[in-house]
């Protein structure tokens, strides 16, 4: 009995050390124009967002998250031309750690498409492996840097999800994928001007709402409980506010 009680509390000990990193440093991109979350939000300097998904060979993420990336950008953004999501594969390097310096690097060898005219641009590397400033007990699943990039560690997703008391794969990766991309989109108060202020000021650039797609614990085990339910974390009001001041619907 006991021995199942504390397999019980080693599962949840291990969730608990499940966090995303969310850094966005500047507001750099491959090309020379200014990109800035109302880029993505409005329409005014852009129409349409072609989403380039780079991922190692054997860690693609499933067709229902990027489906429903796009289902939560489109309910967002407005991008009256569209939104598509273009993937493809990269050979592995047998890297098992990434730095940020890395995956700047790869961005710059292997991204294809840039900002031009209406056609705005993001770029989502999928990693087979951790992220460097990982611990053993701490892994972090995503990161949203510059102002149109992020990467998420599917090597670590993978780890994390489909198996028993944790998250589908499709559910895991679609919340890191959303929240990463509120980053990008100014959240919290991250380039995006707030209507009513509701910046977790103790944890960056979150969401003071728990429920909140954008709470700091999207990135702890609270949230890993509620995924495996299957519900995937959504904006609250103050958010959605926030986007729609910015440009955003
Ligand atoms: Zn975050
Ligand atoms: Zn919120």
């Amino acid at each position: 009995m006991k021995i199942i009680v504390n397999l019980g509390l080693i599962v949840v000990l291990t969730l608990t050390t499940i966090i995303t990193g969310c850094k966005k440093d500047d507001n750099t991109n491959s090309s020379s124009q200014l990109i800035t979350p109302q880029s993505f939000l409005a329409a005014d300097n852009y129409t349409s967002l072609i989403i380039e998904v780079k991922y190692i060979e054997g860690y693609s993420p499933t067709q229902e998250s990027l489906d429903n990336l796009k289902n939560f950008l489109s309910a967002r953004l407005n991008k009256p031309d569209g939104i598509t999501i273009v993937t493809s594969s990269l050979t592995s390097q047998g890297r098992t750690s990434y730095s940020l310096t890395d995956i700047r690097y790869l961005e710059k060898l292997n991204r294809q498409y840039k900002s031009t005219n209406k056609i705005l641009t993001a770029y989502i590397f999928f990693a087979d492996g951790g992220y460097i400033e990982d611990t053993e007990n701490t892994k972090i699943l995503g990161i949203a840097y510059g102002a149109t990039s992020a990467a998420i560690f599917e090597k670590t997703i993978v780890d994390y999800s489909g198996g028993l008391a944790q998250p589908t794969q499709e559910v895991l990766e679609t919340t890191i994928m959303n929240h990463e991309f509120g980053h990008l989109l100014g959240l919290v108060n991250n380039g995006s001007k707030m209507l009513n202020n509701h910046q977790d000021l103790t944890h960056g650039h979150h969401c003071t709402d728990e429920n909140c797609l954008m709470y700091y614990k999207v990135e702890t085990s609270d949230i890993i409980g509620n995924l495996i339910g299957g519900n995937i974390p959504e904006l609250d009001n103050n958010c959605i506010n926030d986007l729609r001041l910015n440009g955003g619907k």
